[in-house]
């Protein structure tokens, strides 16, 4: 029998981990298949490629997962409010969609137990999905985000929104950043002073960003918070994107060897 062949779109793709992480997954439960990157130029192609690829299923990461959402057959669950996908399933000759950086997202902060309001910096891609996941759950979210443009999105859907010069103070549970800042020292998502004010009124912290210790939850693991990284949340996307492909549920040892593939080098 022929393998079964997997995905990841992206742009750059080069760095992605899912092949690693998926392909653990694969090995370990003895399963046919392989999973591999494509390097995508036209993002209006998405679906003719996975198509003429002839892929069972496939993941779509930057900057592709609103035209994914388009040109998908069927979008299925908390994705078409979030009007991005990063997961593909071929069923019955039809391409479907999914969202699983969402559940992904609610799944890494469990951990911190209750949760009633909270504070997204950044209000892109990540940020959407996020958003929409927490609000699914009835927990009450502001985004804060450096410029105006992208924050129509979340006005449209009910979203109390800030840009640096409007910005007030408040209390919330969780404070999450899910903006690009961090990669570099002193790289801070929003203004270190009014960072501290926030944390001084917040119990946990979560940063999109996998891998390192950014400024930023350095910052609040000194102040005393909780803080978690984006490991958890790539890790369950993941999971939930394999449980897809599969149509299975993983078990913990399973999802333990895809947690260690992680800290390999990408290959
Ligand atoms: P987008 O490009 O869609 O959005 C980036 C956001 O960050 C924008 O709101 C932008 O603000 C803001 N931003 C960028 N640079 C700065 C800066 N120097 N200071 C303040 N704000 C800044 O990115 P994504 O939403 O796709 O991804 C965001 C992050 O999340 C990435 O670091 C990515 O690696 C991570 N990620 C992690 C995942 C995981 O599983 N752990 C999954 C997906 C993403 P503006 O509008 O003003 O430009």
């Amino acid at each position: 029998q022929e393998k079964e062949k997997f995905l990841i779109f992206g742009n750059p793709v080069e760095h992605s981990k899912s092949p690693q992480m998926h392909n653990s997954a694969f090995e370990h439960l003895n399963i046919n298949s392989y999973y591999d990157k494509y390097l995508l130029t036209d993002g209006k192609k998405i679906k003719d490629t996975f198509n003429h690829e002839n892929a069972k299923g496939a993941n779509i990461t930057v900057p592709f997962k609103e035209d994914a959402f388009r040109q998908a057959d069927e979008v299925v669950g908390i994705a078409n409010e979030i009007e991005a996908v990063n997961t593909y399933i071929k069923k019955d000759n039809k391409v479907f969609a999914y969202n699983t950086d969402a559940p992904g997202f609610m799944k890494a902060i469990k951990d911190f137990g209750k949760i009633k309001s909270v504070l997204i910096l950044g209000a892109g891609g990540t940020a959407k999905a996020i958003a929409m996941a927490l609000k699914e759950e009835n927990i009450e979210v502001r985004i804060l985000n450096r410029s105006a443009e992208k924050l129509a999105f979340f006005k449209t859907q009910g979203f109390k929104t800030y840009t640096w010069g409007n910005f007030q103070m408040n209390h919330y549970d969780l404070i999450v950043n899910s903006t690009s800042a961090g990669l570099k020292d002193e790289d801070y998502p929003i203004k270190k002073t009014t960072l501290e004010s926030i944390f001084l009124n917040a119990k946990f912290v979560f940063d999109c960003i996998y891998g390192k210790e950014t400024p930023f939850l350095k910052l609040a693991r000194l102040e005393g918070l909780k803080v978690k990284d984006g490991e958890d949340m790539l890790l369950y996307q993941g999971v939930l994107a394999f449980e897809l492909f599969t149509d299975t549920t993983l078990d913990n040892q399973t999802i333990e060897i895809m947690r260690k593939s992680l800290k390999e080098e990408s290959l």
